[in-house]
C-alpha cells in the first residue's frame, strides 16, 4: 500500500481507501458477519482511511463500522463521517447529529467530518444555521479533528466553499469521464494548491466503468500494450495525479478490494507514460461518441436563469443512455435528488422556460431548450414528480422524526 499525506493534519493515508457505503447484503441490511470481515482484511492489508455517512446503508453503517472496529482496529484508522445537513434544522441539532455519531462509531471522536454532499443551496442554509462556529467549536473541544465537505455542484460553487473556511480536506466526484464535471480537474488543482487534501469517490462512477464495458471501449483496452482491467485504468489514471490524496471505492467482496489494494500498491503520482494516458484519453473519447448529447461540460451556458442546472442534466441523460444497462436505477436516483431539489434547490429540466439564452452561449450549438424536452420526458414522468414534491413537503417532518427515534 502506497501512503499521501494530507497536507493540514499531516496524516499519511492510504491511498487506496475503504468507503462503507456498498457493503455486503443480506435480508435487506448488511451482512454484518461478512462486512465486519471485509473492513478487518482491508485494514491487515494496509488500508487506514475509512468513509462513511450518516445515511448510508438506511443509517445502518456507521453502527456496522463502530462494531467492525472493536478489538484494536479503532486505533489502526482514521474515521470519516457525515453531517446530512439537510436533516439539520439548527445550530443544537448539529451538536446532536455529531453526539450520535460518535455513540453509533463507539468512539470519542471523528478524524475527519464532513458535511455530506454539499450544492450551493445547502450551503447558504448550513452556513446560516452556523456550521463554521460549529466546527470551530467541535474542534476546538476535540470531538472532530479535521473538517472537510463532500461535493455535488459546478466549479465555481466548489471555489466558493473552498475560499470559505479553513478545511482540511475536501470530496469529490472525479474520474477520467469527469474531468470537466463538477469539481473537475480545475477544483482538484484549486483546493491542492490550498493545501486541501482531496479524497476521490465515484472513480469508476459506481462501478459503470468496470463493468458492462461497451465493445468500443474494450477493444481500446486489449489494444493497450500494457494490460489492466477498465477498474484498474480507472484508479491508475486518478492516483496518477500527485494532488489526490485517497480514492475511496465502495467493495463489496474480498476479490475486488484485493484487486484495488494490488493496484494501489504501484500507484505513484505522474507514474503513467505518456502512451498510457492517451489510451485512458481514447477511452473516454469512445465513452463521450456513445453520449447522446455532445454537452463538454464547459458550463458557458451558465447560469440558466430559470434556475436549471444545464450541464448536470445532460449529463445525467448521457450517463442513462451509455450506462442504462446498469446503472439507470442510480441515475434516476441521482436526478431525484440533485436536480428535483430533495438535498437542495430544484435545477431539473422541468423548469426550463425556452428563453434561449443559453443557446447563443453553446459553443458545441447545442439545441439546449430542446434537449431540456427529452430530459424532461426521461426523467420527470408525472408519478416522479409527485414522489420529489412529496419529499419536499415532508422533509421538515423527516428532520423532526430522524432525531426523535434515537433520542
Ligand atoms: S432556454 Fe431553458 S435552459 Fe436555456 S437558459 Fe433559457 S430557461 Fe435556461
Ligand atoms: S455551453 Fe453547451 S457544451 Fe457547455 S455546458 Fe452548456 S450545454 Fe454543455
Amino acid at each position: 500500500m502506497l501512503y499521501r499525506e494530507v497536507p493540514k493534519s499531516g496524516d499519511k493515508l492510504s491511498i487506496q481507501g475503504f468507503g462503507a457505503m456498498r457493503l455486503p447484503k443480506k435480508d435487506g441490511g448488511i451482512n454484518h458477519e461478512k462486512a465486519t470481515a471485509l473492513i478487518r482484511h482491508a485494514i491487515d492489508n494496509g488500508v487506514n482511511y475509512i468513509d462513511t455517512a450518516w445515511t448510508y446503508h438506511g443509517e445502518e453503517s456507521e453502527k456496522l463500522l463502530g462494531n467492525a472496529l472493536a478489538e484494536g482496529y479503532r486505533e489502526r484508522v482514521r474515521i470519516a463521517t457525515k453531517m446530512p445537513h439537510w436533516l439539520v434544522s439548527s445550530r443544537q441539532d448539529m451538536d446532536k447529529f455529531l453526539e450520535l455519531q460518535l455513540k453509533r462509531l463507539r468512539t470519542d471522536h471523528i478524524d475527519y467530518y464532513l458535511i455530506h454532499s454539499l450544492t450551493a443551496s445547502g450551503w447558504m442554509e448550513i452556513k446560516e444555521k452556523g456550521v463554521l462556529e460549529f466546527l470551530d467549536t467541535a474542534k476546538k473541544d476535540g470531538r472532530i479533528k479535521n473538517a472537510g465537505f463532500s461535493f455535488h455542484d459546478n466549479i465555481k460553487v466548489f471555489k466558493e466553499i473552498i475560499d470559505s473556511y479553513d478545511w482540511d480536506i475536501c470530496l469529490i466526484q472525479y474520474n477520467y469521464l469527469d474531468e470537466n464535471h463538477q469539481a473537475g480537474t480545475e477544483g482538484l488543482k484549486y483546493a491542492a494548491e490550498k493545501d486541501i487534501g482531496v479524497i476521490v469517490m465515484e472513480p469508476l462512477r459506481g462501478g459503470s466503468l468496470a463493468t458492462n464495458v461497451p465493445p468500443e471501449v474494450e477493444k481500446n483496452w486489449e489494444g493497450a500494450d500494457v494490460k489492466r482491467t477498465p477498474a484498474e485504468w480507472g484508479l491508475r489514471w486518478i492516483w496518477n495525479h500527485p494532488e489526490v490524496t485517497v480514492v475511496l471505492s465502495g467493495m463489496s467482496d474480498k476479490s475486488q478490494l484485493d484487486e484495488n489494494i494490488r493496484t494501489a500498491s504501484e500507484a505513484y503520482p505522474d507514474s503513467l507514460a505518456e502512451d498510457e494516458l492517451d489510451t485512458v484519453r481514447r477511452a473516454a473519447k469512445k465513452y463521450k461518441e456513445l453520449a447522446t448529447i455532445p454537452c463538454t461540460g464547459c458550463n458557458y451556458c451558465m447560469p440558466c436563469p430559470a434556475g436549471v442546472d444545464i450541464p448536470g442534466c445532460f449529463d445525467l441523460y448521457n450517463s442513462s443512455k451509455i450506462f442504462g444497462g446498469t446503472n439507470d436505477g442510480g441515475t434516476q436516483h441521482r436526478y431525484l435528488l440533485y436536480q428535483m431539489g430533495i438535498l437542495g434547490e430544484r435545477s431539473s429540466a422541468s423548469l426550463c422556460v425556452n428563453c434561449g439564452k443559453c443557446k447563443e452561449l453553446c459553443p458545441q450549438k447545442i439545441d439546449i431548450p430542446e434537449w431540456m424536452k427529452e430530459v424532461e420526458a426521461q426523467f420527470e414522468q408525472p408519478v416522479v414528480k409527485f414522489k420529489a414534491s412529496a419529499m419536499r413537503l415532508v422533509l421538515p417532518v423527516f428532520r423532526r422524526v430522524s432525531f426523535l427515534k434515537y433520542r
